[in-house]
């Protein structure tokens, strides 16, 4: 999903028109690089390259900044690096994006873990 930059409509079908005249093909082609840095962010995973799924994703995520599916692998992989920080703040993010996700509350338990190791140290 999109939105048309002259109009502001939410468009959900492969289109190459808005309804109000607009060309979306640059907009259309730019999504499907998204979805490739996205896709390519998870083979890396997989594969174990968690730097480079870093790379794929923070890309995936300047593209479309409020794409939470994104932004989650994003808060997941600065987790993995344990660059808790940064993951933090993705994560206050994710929660002003949508702060009815079903995982809001796992990420909430994981970084209240984390204050309370800090604070033993
Ligand atoms: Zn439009």
């Amino acid at each position: 999903m999109f939105t048309c930059p002259s109009c502001n409509r939410e468009i959900n079908s492969q289109t190459n028109d808005c309804f109000c005249g607009a060309d979306l093909t640059i907009l259309q082609t730019l999504g499907s690089v998204a979805d490739a840095w996205f896709n390519k962010a998870i083979e890396s995973l997989h594969e174990n390259q968690t730097g480079r799924a870093l790379e794929w994703i923070a890309a995936c995520c300047s593209a479309r900044p409020d794409d939470i599916n994104a932004l989650f692998v994003l808060a997941k992989i600065w987790i993995k690096l344990n660059c808790i920080h940064e993951a933090r703040n993705v994560f206050e993010r994710i929660k002003r994006l949508e702060p009815d996700h079903s995982e809001i509350a796992n990420f909430e338990v994981f970084f209240e873990k984390c204050d309370q190791n800090q604070s033993i140290k």
